[in-house]
C-alpha cells in the first residue's frame, strides 16, 4: 500500500503530495488523516506529515513511512478544506491544516496547569514565512532556535516556562531570540478559565419585534431543513441582531447540533459574553481567541472536541474549531477587517465559512449595520438573502448628527482642534454630568515634524516612512519597526530652527482638552495606551464604572460597546481615513463614522454626534451623518463599477520583498513578464499592472515591490498565478513572495 502524504512544512516547493510506502506492520492501522513521521531528502531528523490519500501503487520509487503519531487525526472534510484554502490563498496545504490542529499539541501533548496571576508570554514578532525564509537561508541555524520559532508558529502566545519545557531549551535561548527581534516577551495577567468569577443571572428570550420575528423565521426554517443558505441581517446598531442570534442558536441546540459565532477580536468582551452566558449558562459555551494562553485554548478546544460545549464564540480562527455536528455559522459585524488574516494562510473567515456551510449544508448568517460592499452586492444579486431591521429594538432613537466645516472654523480664526459647536456641547455635557467620547479617525499616526524652510521631514532609517512625534518622551518613533530617536530642534538638512509640528494625534488632543477643560476627568485609548498587557477592556470599564467625563480614542472606541451615559460623540477630523491610498477609503470612512455615531444615546438619554471635517460635502460623510447606508451604497457601487473594483472584480496583490533592492526589482519584473505571457497563453480574464514599488517601499530594511492583478479570480486565473509563482519560488531565494487575495490593506 502507498500513502499520499503532505509534508508539514511552509517551504513553498514542498506544497504537493509525496508518495510513501506503507510498511507491512502499519498497513492494518494506517488511516486517512493520520499524522506520520517520514524520512525526507537528506535530513537527519524525521519530518512530520499528514496522510491525505491511500492507494495501491506508486509510479515512483518510494521510501517507507517511519511511524504513525498517536493522538490527533485530521478529518477528511478538513483535508478537503485545507486543499481548497491552499488553492484559493496560495498557501501550503500544511499552512491551512495548522489552523485546524489542537493548540499546543504539535510536538507534545500539553500538560499546562497554571496558577500564578501574572506571567510572561512569548509572541512572535515576525511573520511565519519571514521566519521560514531566515531558517531556509541559514540566517537562523541553531536547532534550538528553530524549535522555539516553529513551536510559536503554531502556538503564538506561550508562557516562557511552557516554551522551555516543550522545546527543551533554556531561558537564555529565548532571550537571544528576543534580542534578535524574532520574539517578544510580554507580561500579562491571566485567568486560566475565561469564565472565572462569572456569575451571571439567567435570563430568557425576549419577545421579538415584528422585524426580528420575520428575520428569525426565515433562518429558523433553513436550520430545520438542514440545508445551505446565506443570510445577511442588515440592521441599524441596536436593532436587536444579537437577540436573533441567541434564539437561532437555541434552535440549533434543540436539534442537537452546534453553532459557531464569530465576532471581531476586539468585541469579544465580557459584556458580550455575559449575554450568552445569561441565556445558555457557561457549561455549553466555549471561547476561542488570541488572548488566551495555549493551555486555556487547549482546554476550550477539548471541550468542543468532546462535544461538551456546543456554542463556540470566537475571533477569526474559531471558524476552524473541531465541531462534530455543526448546524449554524454566524458572523457578527461581518464587514470587520479582523476577519481577514494578514498572515499565512491569508484567508478570509467569511469565505471559509461559506465554503464550510455549503459543504455541510447548513445556514450561514452574516450581520452588520454597515455591510461590506461585496456582501451587500451579493445580496442584491440574490446570492444572499437580505433580512432588514430598520428600527432600534429598545425604541431609543438614533442620535442627531451635525456636520461642522473645519474650513470655516479656520477662516474665523479658531486654531484649536475643537470647533465652537463641539466646545459648547462638551461644556453642556460636563455640566449635565453626561459622558463624551472624542474620536480621532486615524490609526496611530499622529504628529510629524517638518522644517518650514526646506520642507524636510524626518524619516525612519529602516523604513521609508515619516517618524511620529511622541510628546511625553520627546522622541520620534517609527510605527512600523519601533526605531526611535531624540526629537530634532534644528533641521538636519538645512540647519534652520523653524521646526513645525503637523497633524493631530490623540496625545495632542488630550493635551488641548486638558487645557480647555482643566476640571474634566479624561482617559485616552490608542495603540500607545493599549498594549497586550493593558487591555482596551480595562480602559473602557474604567471609563464606564468611574463615570469619567471624556474618553479620547482612535478606532478602538468604535466597536461593540454600550455606554448608557454617553450622550455626545465628537469626531475631531473625519478626513483621516478618506485620504488614504486605498479603493475602500470611502467605505471605511462611512463604516467608522456610522459605528462611532452609534455609540451615542443608546438608552433613554438622547444622543448627539458632531462630525468635524474639511470635506463636509463628501458623500461618505454626508451619508454617515444621515445614517443612510442605502444611499452610500448606491453612490459607491457606481464608482466601483466605473473604476472596476470589488465587488466587480477580485484584486490580487503579489508582494515581493527582500534586503537587496536590485534583486527584489528583478524578481518583480520576472514575475510581471511571466504573468503577462501566461495570461495571454491561457486567455485569462486578468488585468495586470506592471510591477512597482509599494506605497511604503521600504519597511524594516526590506525593499518592497508589488504587482496588482484585477479580474475574475476563477480557476484559470488561479492556474496562471500558480504556475508563475512556482517558477518564481525556485528562482527567488532570499526574496519573499506573498500573494494576497482581496487584501484588507493596500499599503
Ligand atoms: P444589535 O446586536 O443589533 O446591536 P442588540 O441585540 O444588542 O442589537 O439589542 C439592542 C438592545 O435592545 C439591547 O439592550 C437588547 O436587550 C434590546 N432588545 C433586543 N431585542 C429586543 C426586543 N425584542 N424587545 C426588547 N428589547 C430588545
Ligand atoms: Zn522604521
Ligand atoms: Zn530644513
Amino acid at each position: 500500500m502507498v500513502a499520499e502524504v503532505i509534508i508539514n512544512s511552509t517551504v513553498k516547493n514542498l506544497n504537493k503530495t509525496f508518495d510513501y510506502n506503507v510498511p507491512a506492520e502499519l498497513a492494518g492501522t494506517i488511516k486517512l488523516g493520520d499524522r506520520v513521521l517520514l524520512p525526507f531528502g537528506n535530513a537527519k531528523t524525521l519530518e512530520e506529515g499528514f496522510v491525505v490519500g491511500l492507494k495501491d501503487t506508486s509510479e515512483y520509487k518510494v521510501k517507507d513511512i517511519a511511524g504513525i503519531q498517536e493522538g490527533f487525526k485530521i478529518s477528511k472534510e478538513n483535508i478537503e478544506l485545507a486543499r481548497w484554502m491552499a488553492k484559493r490563498y496560495f498557501c501550503n496545504i500544511s499552512d491551512a491544516i495548522k489552523m485546524m490542529l489542537p493548540p499546543g499539541t504539535s510536538t507534545k501533548v500539553i500538560e499546562n496547569r497554571v496558577k500564578e496571576k501574572s506571567l510572561n508570554f512569548v509572541y512572535l514578532k515576525k511573520e511565519i514565512d519571514e521566519i521560514e525564509l531566515a531558517i531556509e537561508t541559514k540566517v537562523i541555524k541553531s536547532d534550538k532556535h528553530i524549535r522555539v520559532l516553529r513551536f510559536l508558529e503554531q502556538n503564538d502566545g506561550v508562557l516562557t516556562t511552557d516554551l522551555e519545557m516543550f522545546c527543551d531549551v533554556s531561558r537564555a535561548i529565548i532571550h537571544t531570540l528576543e534580542k534578535n527581534g524574532y520574539i517578544e516577551i510580554v507580561e500579562k495577567q491571566v485567568e486560566r478559565n475565561p469564565f472565572l468569577h462569572k456569575v451571571v443571572k439567567k435570563d430568557s428570550n425576549l419577545v421579538f419585534t415584528q422585524e426580528q420575528q420575520n428575520a428569525y423565521k426565515k433562518i429558523a426554517d433553513t436550520i430545520e431543513k438542514r440545508k445551505f443558505e446565506e443570510f445577511l441581517i442588515y440592521g441599524v446598531t441596536g436593532s436587536g441582531k444579537t437577540e436573533i442570534y441567541l434564539q437561532l442558536i437555541q434552535k440549533v441546540i434543540s436539534q442537537n447540533q452546534s453553532a459557531i459565532m464569530l465576532v471581531p477580536e476586539i468585541s469579544l468582551t465580557p459584556q458580550m459574553l455575559d449575554r450568552f452566558i445569561a441565556r445558555f449558562g457557561q457549561e455549553q459555551i466555549a471561547v476561542l481567541h488570541s488572548k488566551l494562553s495555549v493551555g486555556e485554548r487547549y482546554d476550550q478546544w477539548q471541550r468542543i472536541k468532546k462535544n461538551e460545549a456546543k456554542i463556540i464564540i470566537g475571533a477569526r480562527s474559531a471558524i476552524f474549531a473541531p465541531v462534530e455536528n455543526l448546524g449554524l455559522i454566524i458572523i457578527d459585524e461581518e464587514h470587520d477587517d479582523s476577519y481577514k488574516s494578514e498572515m499565512t494562510p491569508r484567508y478570509h473567515a467569511r469565505e471559509v465559512a461559506r465554503k464550510m456551510a455549503t459543504d455541510k449544508q447548513i445556514p450561514l448568517v452574516l450581520g452588520s449595520a454597515t455591510p461590506d460592499m461585496t456582501t451587500f452586492y451579493r445580496a442584491k444579486q440574490n446570492e444572499i438573502k437580505l433580512l432588514t431591521l430598520t428600527k432600534r429594538a429598545n425604541n431609543s432613537n438614533l442620535p442627531e448628527v451635525e456636520i461642522i466645516d473645519l474650513r470655516e472654523e479656520l477662516a474665523s480664526g479658531n486654531k484649536t482642534m475643537l470647533s465652537r459647536r463641539l466646545y459648547d456641547e462638551i461644556s453642556k455635557n460636563l455640566e449635565n454630568k453626561h459622558q463624551t467620547i472624542l474620536f480621532l479617525n486615524r490609526r496611530g499616526f499622529s504628529t510629524f515634524v517638518m522644517c518650514r524652510d526646506c520642507g524636510y521631514t524626518v524619516k525612519c532609517k529602516n523604513c521609508n516612512i515619516t517618524l511620529t512625534y511622541h510628546m511625553k518622551e520627546n522622541k520620534l518613533k517609527c510605527h512600523y519597526c519601533g526605531y526611535e530617536q531624540p526629537n530634532v530642534t534644528v533641521c538636519p538638512e538645512c540647519g534652520s530652527d523653524k521646526i513645525k509640528y503637523f497633524g493631530t494625534g490623540t496625545q495632542k488632543l488630550e493635551a488641548q482638552i486638558q487645557k480647555i477643560f482643566p476640571n474634566a476627568s479624561m482617559i485616552r485609548m490608542d495603540v500607545d495606551t493599549v498594549s497586550k498587557k493593558n487591555s482596551h477592556e480595562e480602559i473602557l470599564n474604567k471609563f464606564r464604572d468611574e463615570n469619567i467625563d471624556i474618553l479620547i480614542g482612535t478606532q478602538m472606541v468604535v466597536k461593540g460597546h454600550h455606554f448608557p451615559n454617553v450622550t455626545l460623540v465628537g469626531v475631531i477630523a473625519a478626513d483621516g481615513s478618506l485620504n488614504i491610498d486605498d479603493y475602500r477609503a470611502s467605505e471605511r470612512t462611512f463604516q467608522i463614522l456610522t459605528q462611532v455615531a452609534g455609540r451615542a444615546g443608546r438608552e433613554n438619554l438622547p444622543g448627539k454626534v458632531i462630525i468635524q471635517t474639511y470635506n463636509p460635502d463628501h458623500f461618505s460623510i454626508e451619508c454617515a451623518s444621515k445614517q443612510n447606508y442605502n444611499e452610500f451604497y448606491k453612490i459607491e457601487e457606481n464608482l466601483r463599477k466605473q473604476l472596476k473594483y470589488p465587488p466587480f472584480c477580485d484584486i490580487i496583490v503579489i508582494g515581493i520583498s527582500g534586503e537587496k533592492e536590485e534583486k527584489v526589482k528583478n524578481i518583480s519584473e520576472f514575475l510581471g513578464t511571466k504573468l503577462n505571457a501566461k495570461i495571454k497563453e491561457f486567455n485569462a480574464d486578468l488585468m495586470l499592472y506592471s510591477p512597482r514599488p509599494a506605497p511604503i517601499d521600504k519597511i524594516k530594511n526590506k525593499y518592497r515591490w508589488r504587482i496588482i492583478l484585477k479580474g475574475d479570480f476563477d480557476d484559470i486565473a488561479n492556474e496562471v498565478i500558480k504556475e508563475v509563482l512556482e517558477e518564481a519560488y525556485t528562482k527567488g531565494s532570499k526574496t519573499r513572495i506573498v500573494v494576497d487575495v482581496n487584501p484588507s490593506s493596500m499599503m
